[in-house]
């Protein structure tokens, strides 16, 4: 902490105290980049490590997933075992076989060989009701770790949309911002917000609100990437984690999510009444090395609000935010 000047305050002792035990790899990987990168751990650096990395968000799962990875390896480890099992009794009949094929050119074979038979008899039966059980375990084990992996995906779904949802969002940011720090990769991310989307449900009522926000989540997941992460965010807000992706792509992809919402037509499922179009805002900001998601999506949020105030149905990035600012 004195090499790097980072004031003792008990956050960032807390920080520097579960680097140096190591056991923390993703903290370890972002303070030894910025490290070599020699950045400086100012207190806007130090505050984002600090909620990225120890503060509240994440730590439930975290746990969940340390579990569910404990599981798998147990999991992993029996089935091992039980593999293992399986070939050994193979190598004892083999060796059985063996001695009894030897004992053939010996002067009395005939009981040594009735002996061998027998047992060989009796290893096959007992080797195949093994096989057997051992079979069924492991079916039992497949059965438990895609119960496990069904559940786990569903705690990292949304129920309405479909989409990952928030933890599901925390997680891959927390993965990919850290390859984006090893690889020198931009990364960006989109934050969508429905227009007038109130007065929408004061018209038309919650149920075909949410119908809309279905559709609009569809939109969103078709128009992303395979790398990428789309999710749902909160209320009608949804977002999209894009790696490898720099403001400008993003932005991109971004206009492209806007015109396809903008040129759906949404019919009422019940009467097939023409709905009024249906458009987003959305804000757009790149990953700066070091900080917080939360940070970024701060961004992200203002370049939104822009947005709207500009007039809805419309793109703004973190840039333009910068140049407002600058004017004032
Ligand atoms: P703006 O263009 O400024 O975003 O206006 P808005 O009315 O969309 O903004 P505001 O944040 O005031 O309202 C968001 C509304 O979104 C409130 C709520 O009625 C609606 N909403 C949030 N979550 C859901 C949901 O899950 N289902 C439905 N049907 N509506 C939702
Ligand atoms: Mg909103
Ligand atoms: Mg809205």
């Amino acid at each position: 902490m004195a090499q790097q000047r980072v004031p003792p305050t008990p956050n960032n002792f807390h920080l520097w105290f579960k680097y140096s035990l190591g056991s923390a790899s993703d903290l370890k990987r972002a303070v030894d980049i910025l490290v070599s990168n020699k950045r400086k751990f100012d207190k806007t650096t130090n505050q984002a490590l600090f909620d990225t990395y120890i503060g509240q968000q994440g730590t439930e799962a975290a746990v969940v997933h340390k579990v569910s990875q404990q599981l798998h390896g147990v999991m992993d480890s029996a089935k091992n075992y039980l593999t293992a099992a399986i070939a050994d009794n193979r190598t004892h009949m083999e060796a059985i076989d063996g001695v009894a094929e030897r004992s053939e050119q010996g002067v009395d074979p005939k009981i040594l060989i009735e002996n061998l038979v027998s047992e060989l008899a009796q290893a096959t039966a007992r080797a195949a009701k093994l096989e057997a059980s051992f079979a069924e375990k492991s079916r039992e084990l497949d059965t438990i770790r895609d119960s496990l992996n069904r559940s786990e995906q569903r705690a990292r779904t949304d129920t309405l949309t479909g989409l990952p949802n928030r933890r599901a969002l925390e997680e891959f940011f927390r993965h990919v911002q850290i390859e984006s720090m090893e690889r020198d990769e931009p990364l960006s991310i989109l934050l969508i917000d429905v227009d007038h989307f109130k007065k929408f449900n004061d018209n038309y009522g919650h149920g075909v609100g949410d119908q809309v926000l279905r559709l609009v989540a569809k939109a969103l997941r078709e128009r992303v990437r395979e790398k990428d992460l789309p999710a749902r965010y909160g209320g009608e807000e949804l977002i999209a984690v894009l790696p490898q992706t720099d403001l400008e792509g993003c932005t991109a992809i971004a206009d492209r999510i806007r015109r396809t919402i903008a040129d759906c037509q949404f019919t009422r499922r019940s009467t097939g009444e023409v709905l009024p179009q249906i458009t987003v805002s959305i804000g757009v900001g790149q990953f700066q090395f070091g900080e917080s998601m939360a940070d970024l999506i701060d961004r992200c949020d203002r370049a939104l609000y822009l947005a709207k105030k500009l007039g809805r149905n419309r793109v703004v990035t973190e840039l333009e935010l910068d140049r407002k600012l600058a004017v004032g």
